[in-house]
């Protein structure tokens, strides 16, 4: 289904996203998990885009087997990095031979082992250029052509230290033809409401939907410091995960109760839509919608009469509506 679509038809989305696994084994592991999660009704899936020559093609694997063995809507992550005009236009052609409509426009960050890697050879700096490549490519399986989402980054992306410019940039993206947002991952819901609210001023009207990633274990924080360079953890998390000592299950439970958290005061402010890095596992996420009270993604969409992209109708007094970032509930 054309993301396009699944935005006008749900005024909540749900999403999950995986990686390509490395091996065999891993890869029917992998399928158990989504048939677990598929199970939880998500609107769409998106499968993670790697930096060498085999994971790319994992990737792809992945996808194709996700779009024939599952009736999942599937989303694939692609980036500017080390790729020339002729490469992306071949992955393209290949998903639009396979069906896939939407792909995850990125930047990309330069892969481990090739640091000297020359960015000047690539056929794009930036994810906007990207954006408009795939816009015009016009063998998408599509005749509106590929549905296409953009990274945001509500606590900044360290290497735009101007939060101004790079709000500009994140325009740039939009006004190049990208459908949607997806966030970073953040464990503090005000710096998305005030993220939103800022889209909003520079005129950014495509809904934005929320990154999550519960906390599972003390290696899983270690790790998601390093892949999200500049992720806040707040001091009452850190606090409580401290208490956990060297109890692991306490440290999943209180990681799994905070995502439950977010995601409950971010549909209260009419998200338009949840993303959960899955890591490949399903059984986070299943928690989070048990601890919800909800069998699937369905019961937890928002009204169905929903007024503008990101916000709620004006005069629906049941809704509540931070006026400010700073008075949104601290979660
Ligand atoms: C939801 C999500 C999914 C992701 N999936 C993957 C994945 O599958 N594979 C992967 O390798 N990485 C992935 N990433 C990581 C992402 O590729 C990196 O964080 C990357 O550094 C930024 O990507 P971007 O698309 O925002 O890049 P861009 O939009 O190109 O921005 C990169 C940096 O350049 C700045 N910038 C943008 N345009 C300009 C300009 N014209 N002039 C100067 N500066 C500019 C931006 O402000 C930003 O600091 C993902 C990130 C998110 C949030």
């Amino acid at each position: 289904m054309h993301i396009r679509d699944i935005f006008q038809t749900r005024p909540t989305t749900f999403s999950f996203e995986f990686f390509p696994p490395r091996t065999d084994r891993a890869s029917d592991d992998l399928f158990q998990t989504i048939a677990q999660l598929q199970a939880l009704r998500p609107s769409f899936v998106s499968v993670t885009y790697g930096a060498g020559g085999s994971t790319r093609e994992r990737t792809h694997d992945l996808i194709v087997r996700i779009q024939r063995e599952t009736r999942l809507t599937a989303v694939s992550h692609l980036t500017c990095v080390c790729h020339s005009r002729d490469e992306l236009a071949g992955i393209l052609d290949r998903y639009s031979q396979s069906g896939i409509e939407n792909i995850l426009a990125l930047g990309g960050d330069l892969p481990r082992g090739r640091a000297d890697h020359d960015r000047n050879c690539d056929a794009f700096q930036f994810a906007d250029q990207l954006v408009a490549f795939i816009r015009a490519h016009d063998r998408a399986p599509d005749p509106r052509g590929f549905g296409i989402g953009v990274a945001g980054f509500p606590e900044g992306h360290p290497a735009t230290p101007n939060r101004l410019k790079e709000i500009e940039y994140l325009k740039r993206k939009v006004d190049a033809g990208a459908d949607y947002i997806c966030t970073q991952l953040f464990f503090s819901n005000a710096d998305f409401y005030d993220f939103r609210e800022r889209c909003d001023l520079a005129g950014i009207d495509v809904p934005i939907v929320a990154g999550i990633m519960p906390i599972t274990s003390k290696d899983n924080l270690a790790r998601m410091a390093e892949m999200a360079l500049g992720a806040r953890f707040p001091a009452r998390l850190l606090r409580a995960i401290g208490r956990c000592g060297d109890d692991p299950e306490g440290v999943e439970k209180v990681g799994i109760h905070w995502a439950t958290e977010q995601c409950r005061d971010l549909l209260d402010n009419q998200v338009r839509g949840l993303h959960f890095y899955t890591l490949n596992r399903s059984n986070a996420t299943r928690c989070i919608y048990e601890n919800l009270g909800v069998k699937d993604s369905g019961a937890l969409e928002n009204r169905p009469h929903f007024a503008s992209t990101n916000h709620p109708a004006p005069n629906d007094a049941s809704v509540h509506v931070p006026e400010r970032a700073d008075r949104a509930p601290q979660v």
